[in-house]
């Protein structure tokens, strides 16, 4: 195919979709070719290369075997516990199969789910990839969620195995895992079959006998087992993914398999530039976690995928010191490195010599997501490096960019505050939020939604719940069937896209997606806690964070400020061990009513706009005015 202009190449992926997606599927291994490109025959469940057979962790891991199997594949290093240990790729799939065996002993079959609980370390993408490789399902739930959170996931998930490990470390402070993790199995209804412990040697694990089974004994057993890759239809469940909604209950997020390797690979050459025929030697450095989908595409699939080494980073950004990113860009030759707009935040607070310090000539770009970028952190970040910047716009939902630039395909220029221009396969529209209609014109603010079918790679329906997911995602705007990102948008005369935070309950700390509902219900959970609101509050260093207004049973005593001050502390303890710190409201403050409609309806939207010193809007419909009244004062400054 030639690449002419990325409008052509743009055109011809909503035109020719059938043609387009057909030759990136070349980009990967098939064992059986594919009879159809996109089953769309039951809209919105879009079906993608249906009859072919492939397995992901064939296309991450064994096909590179084959090739180069002394490259590097996985870089792990943890800042906090000062290890450092590279696997080439022939180390990976040795490690991989031991894990698919270790597994599989206990029990883990095709189709079977495998929640992954677990710090950023290399047993952790070990397990992801035997999962891949035997066809069963992992669901990884974020280390910094707590007992409540984790048990909600155990139970929509149902587990035949979860693999942990002792603890995580941030800051130099050991958190350990074990003690959340009983905690959850007991307050779940599913009980596994197993729990696999790695052991780091940094907390007690407490192994319950017939129940928890030692990592390292496991594998002393299976180290040399063989483990062939099972082929799977290109449309079986790869993974589920936990992420928030508007309600208390979290989406697991579903992902097939043959579409998802297709999207990861071409997104890796027409997005961050590695094609098969440059990909060795390069490195893939993204920061986030892999309880993200962030994690999920680009530290584990999308590079392995490509055929380039990936780091895997426990650790800040500023410890030892502010410079312990560039030491690894400059030790490991990073060429793309993926990070979020919160983390440039932090280091800009930081010393620039230790930006100045490193050679930092590998790196081709910095690309930024999961929030918006904003211009100032743009244009301090890309000064300091000298390398583009590029914001990228997308969703656990997705898996992999709806708005950026394919500089892979033909470079263009950024517009700092826009993530850019819808991707390759993406029918990104804009609409009225009242009306529905389609904003075609420049410079007007809409729903920002995407027709059907989505590219592959995108998620296939809401695990266990295609009612939710065709209700939830396709059935929000009367009279259409199209998905609804929940992000407002505006695009310009040059079709460039802005996005204007979300129009739903979500909110997003430092990159973290969180759901107010589910703080809310955590915090409902307190004796003394009658009603609660949770909006999220724009904030220079984390985007947004969460506060918390709520309405106390017991008013009264709360007139003393040393009893309200407990009380706040209490009700941020209870987030703490339900939902984990990631979740703590900022604030807490205590009113003696809610801002709502005469209907009854919370008035989430004009309480942000107050805390944030905004104009809240129409007011008409608010039952009790000095409810709102209240909050601008305890937010005045003093
Ligand atoms: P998550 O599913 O955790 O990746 O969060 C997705 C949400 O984060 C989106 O719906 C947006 O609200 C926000 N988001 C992600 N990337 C960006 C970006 N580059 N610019 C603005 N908002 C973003």
């Amino acid at each position: 195919m030639t690449k002419s202009t990325y409008a052509d190449f743009y055109r011809r992926s909503i035109e020719e979709p059938d043609a387009f997606w057909a030759e990136q599927a070349q980009l990967i291994d098939w064992q059986r070719p594919f009879d159809t490109v996109c089953d769309n025959s039951n809209p919105p469940f879009s079906r993608w290369f249906v009859g072919g057979t492939t397995n992901l962790c064939h296309n991450a891991v064994d096909r590179h075997v084959a090739t180069r199997p002394d490259d590097n594949a996985l870089i792990c290093v943890s800042s906090e516990t000062d290890e450092e240990r590279v696997y080439s790729f022939r180390e990976l799939h040795a490690e991989v199969q031991c894990m698919a065996a270790v597994l599989q002993s206990l029990g883990v079959q095709q189709g079977d789910r495998v929640l992954i609980y677990m710090p950023m370390i290399a047993q952790a993408a070990f397990a992801m990839l035997a999962c891949a490789r035997i066809g069963a399902v992992h669901s990884v739930v974020f280390g910094g969620f707590a007992s409540g959170s984790l048990a909600s996931r155990i139970d929509n998930a149902q587990p035949t195995v979860i693999v942990s490990a002792d603890a995580g470390s941030r800051s130099g402070k050991v958190l350990p895992y074990k003690p959340l993790l009983d905690e959850a199995i007991r307050l779940a209804a599913h009980q596994p079959a197993a729990v696999l412990m790695v052991n780091r040697g940094l907390a007690e694990m407490g192994m319950q006998a017939g129940r928890d089974h030692s990592f390292e004994a496991l594998r002393a057993i299976h180290i040399h087992t063989v483990v062939p890759c099972v082929w799977l239809d290109s449309t079986a469940i790869s993974y589920t993914l936990y992420t928030s909604g508007t309600t208390g209950l979290p989406k697991g997020v579903q992902r097939d398999t043959g579409g998802y390797a297709v999207a990861l690979a071409a997104s890796m050459q027409h997005i961050f530039g590695v094609s098969p025929a440059n990909a060795a030697g390069q490195t893939y450095f993204a920061t986030s976690d892999i309880g993200w989908v962030v994690g999920h595409s680009y530290i584990v699939y999308g590079p392995l995928i490509a055929g380039m080494a990936t780091i895997m980073y426990e650790g800040l950004p500023t410890r030892p010191d502010a410079g312990v990113w560039w030491t690894l860009v400059e030790k490991y030759q990073v060429s793309v490195m993926f990070s979020a707009p919160t983390a440039v935040r932090v280091l800009k607070k930081q010393d620039p010599k230790f930006l100045k310090a490193h050679d930092l000539s590998s790196l081709r770009a910095l690309y930024l997501a999961g929030e918006p970028l904003d211009e100032p952190t743009a244009s301090w970040i890309s000064s300091a490096l000298g390398k583009p910047i590029i914001d990228n716009y997308w969703q656990t939902e997705t898996g992999w960019p709806i708005l950026t630039i394919a500089n892979g395909v033909e470079p263009k220029p950024s517009k700092f505050g826009s993530p850019g221009v819808p991707m390759y396969g993406y029918k990104v529209k804009l609409l009225d939020e009242t009306t529905g209609q389609e904003l075609a014109g420049a410079n007007q603010k809409g729903v920002l939604v995407i027709d059907g079918p989505l590219p592959p790679g995108c998620m296939q329906t809401v695990w266990r719940d295609d009612a939710r997911f065709a209700a939830a995602y396709w059935s929000s705007i009367p009279g259409q069937q199209v998905y609804n990102t929940f992000d407002w948008g505006i695009r310009d005369e040059d079709g460039y896209y802005y996005i204007l935070g979300r129009t739903d309950d979500v909110i997003n700390v430092a990159g973290h997606r969180l759901g107010t509902r589910e703080i809310e219900e955590s915090i409902s959970g307190h004796s003394n806690v009658a009603e609660v609101a949770v909006v999220g509050v724009a904030d220079s260093l984390k985007g947004q964070v969460a506060m918390a207004f709520v309405v106390a049973k017991d008013a009264a005593g709360l007139e003393l400020p040393a009893n309200a001050l407990k009380l706040e502390g209490d009700i941020m303890k209870v987030v703490d061990t339900s939902l984990g710190a990631v979740a703590r409201p900022s604030r807490v403050f205590f009113v003696n009513a809610l801002p709502k409609t005469r209907s009854g309806k919370m008035l989430r939207r004009a309480i942000q706009a107050v805390c944030e010193q905004r104009d809240p809007g129409d007011l008409t419909t608010m039952e009790d005015p000095a409810a709102l009244q209240q909050i601008k004062d305890l937010l005045k400054p003093v």
